[in-house]
């Protein structure tokens, strides 16, 4: 909605949530924005130990290439992975094969962390590297190339290092004590989950805010269920 929270601060009624263009008040917070994000906004309504845990979780990002192109292709393929040295672009995705009103295109992702080389290329750059890559691949041919969009996504992916779930567990259970707080979705609760999971935790966060469940008892985050969403 365009409006930046800079900070969160408690009242008599439950929220203030200021924004780099004012301040909103409300009874309660549902948060899907990542996690340590939502933590520092919090400030010292929070312990500095769950600031400590919370600064350890870091996500990898994604550059997005779409390529329009003339003419149909071949491969029936929603995804394909690329995970020889030879292709920068890590996976591609063809969306006319999950939607046949989209147009001819393929999507490349290349998997980086904000700021780095692939982060930071041109979209020629990025065009000079998919193109080779798919007509080695036999996708398409340079001379089928209309037109190219680029999309840059800084939380992609929680990344999963030793300790993860310790240390996400006392940002989680910290979260969870706070009254009319809930943290829920894939960067909400630093977890790997898909769209099915993701609409499940709305409608827990749903039921939380109404005290009849608790996301908590459902995605239970205390160990072996992390990786498989
Ligand atoms: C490349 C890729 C491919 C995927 N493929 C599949 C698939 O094939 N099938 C499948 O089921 N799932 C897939 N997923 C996973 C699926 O997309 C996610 O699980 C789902 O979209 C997460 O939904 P969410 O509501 O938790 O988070 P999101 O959809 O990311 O929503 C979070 C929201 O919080 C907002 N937000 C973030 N920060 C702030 C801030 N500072 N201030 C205000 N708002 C903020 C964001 O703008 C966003 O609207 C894929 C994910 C990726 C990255």
């Amino acid at each position: 909605m365009s409006p930046e929270p800079t900070g969160i601060q408690r009242t008599d009624n439950g929220w203030r949530i200021d924004l780099n263009n004012g301040n909103l008040e409300c009874e309660k917070i549902v948060n899907t924005m990542p996690v340590n994000d939502y933590t520092t906004l919090l400030g010292s309504i929070l312990p500095r130990e769950v600031h400590k845990a919370a600064s350890t979780l870091k996500f990898r990002a994604l550059v997005f290439l779409t390529v329009l192109l003339n003419g149909d292709i071949e491969p029936s393929d929603h995804w394909i992975y690329t995970s020889e040295d030879r292709y920068l672009f890590n996976r591609l995705s063809i969306p006319r094969n999950f939607d046949a009103d989209a147009p001819s295109q393929v999507v490349f992702e290349y998997s980086c962390q904000v700021g780095d080389r692939i982060w930071n290329m041109s979209k020629q750059k990025l065009l000079e590297s998919s193109v080779p890559g798919a007509e080695h691949l036999g996708l398409f041919t340079a001379d089928m190339v209309k037109g190219a969009d680029v999309n840059r996504m800084s939380h992609a992916y929680p990344i999963y290092d030793l300790g993860y779930a310790e240390k996400t567990a006392v940002v989680l259970d910290a979260l969870e004590s706070l009254s009319g707080s809930v943290t829920c979705g894939r960067q909400g609760l630093f977890r790997y989950n898909n769209m099915d999971h993701s609409i499940e935790m709305g409608k827990y966060a749903a039921l939380e805010i109404m005290g009849k469940a608790s996301v908590k008892n459902h995605f239970n985050w205390d160990g072996s269920t992390w990786a498989d969403g």
